[in-house]
């Protein structure tokens, strides 16, 4: 656990032979208005609680959980953390959290046979990732949380509701799975995703000022070159056709 920035904490993702997200922590604390972003995967929450107690937050401050996206390595341990904050809101980009609203979880697996692996792999139900959604985001708001201000741009591609959140003051981006460091971008073949939008998303955020690179794996950057994202949108241009 570590500050990537003002306002920003980063617990890192413990990778099994599925993924683990990474979860942030954002807000200044202090506020009392602490956002969790992503959770990860399945049993993983007690660790990544765990790791937010350590910090010293107050459970109590934790006001909301936003999620970039409802991929299972996301949403996963999404249970056991909102078991430990109940008070908590959910915002989700509204493409997916109508699904997750309904029970619909082909977006959480994003294939068949992903889904008939990992629900006896996991021993999983029906359902086990259908919730009420208190916030429907739609891109385009600008979040004032925890004395912060964050821009909320809608990033389809990865997956029909990913989402970016934006601090232009300190030019952080969190973009979810939808690029990482090393000119890598989130996957386009799974249910809801297209290769096309995903490379419409990446040339929007190849419009932003990014100093502080926090993707929902592998490393983090900080001081991010100028141009990145732009690079990496380019070098992978003629695969998104
Ligand atoms: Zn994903
Ligand atoms: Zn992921």
């Amino acid at each position: 656990m570590t500050e990537a920035s003002r306002g920003v904490y980063y617990i890192q993702g413990q990778d099994e032979f599925i993924p683990d997200s990474h979860v942030y922590v954002i807000g200044i604390p202090g506020s009392g208005d602490l956002s969790i972003v992503d959770a990860g995967l399945m049993g993983k929450g007690k660790y990544k609680v765990g790791a937010i107690r350590k910090l010293g937050i107050d459970l109590a401050d934790i006001k909301r959980m936003i999620m970039t996206h409802t991929h299972l390595d996301h949403i996963g341990c999404l249970r056991e953390i909102m078991e430990e904050v109940p008070h908590a809101e959910l915002w989700i980009h509204e493409a997916e959290a109508e699904p997750v609203e309904q029970g619909d979880e082909r977006g959480v697996y994003g294939m068949e046979m992903f889904r008939t692996m990992c629900m006896s792999q996991y021993n999983l139900k029906p359902g086990a990732f259908k919730f009420d959604v208190t916030k429907k985001l739609q891109g385009g708001e600008t979040l004032e949380i925890g004395g912060m201000s964050w821009e909320v741009l809608h990033i389809p591609g990865h997956s029909a509701g990913s989402i970016a959140l934006y601090q232009r003051e300190s030019r952080v981006l969190i973009p979810g799975d939808t690029v990482y460091a090393d000119y890598a971008i989130g996957r386009f073949d799974l249910h809801g995703a297209d290769g096309t939008e995903l490379s419409r998303s990446l040339m929007r955020l190849a419009e932003l000022d990014v100093d502080v690179l926090l993707p929902g794996h592998n490393r983090i950057v900080k001081g991010v070159k100028p141009g990145y994202i732009r690079d990496t949108a380019e070098q992978w241009a003629p695969y998104l056709q």
